[in-house]
């Protein structure tokens, strides 16, 4: 009796190699994020948080590095979340 083995070597044998993703994906991440630069915040831009500039006036602008303790020079490129707001702050709309 022969053996009826059928020999299928060599198929199945195609190597199939992904291409690796990037690790620093995060670098093409076109969304920008902002974040407080209030010392001890650590709240970022996210939906539903507000985030303000600095003001340009000097004066108001000093009142708010202190009220917020920054304790350092802030550009205009700072963010302060409203987490540092009172309803109150803001001017009514309209
Ligand atoms: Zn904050």
């Amino acid at each position: 009796m022969a053996s009826n083995k059928t020999s299928s070597a060599g198929e199945g044998q195609t190597s199939k190699r992904k291409q690796d993703v990037p690790a620093d994906e995060r670098a093409k991440n076109k969304k920008v994020t902002k974040y407080c630069c209030v010392p001890q915040c650590t709240n970022y831009a996210v939906e539903g948080m507000r985030f303000h500039k600095f003001p340009q006036d000097p004066k108001t602008r000093q009142a708010w590095i202190v009220a917020l303790k920054m304790g350092k020079e802030v550009t205009d490129h700072d963010w302060v979340c409203a987490g540092h707001f009172l309803q109150s702050d803001y001017l009514p709309q309209g």
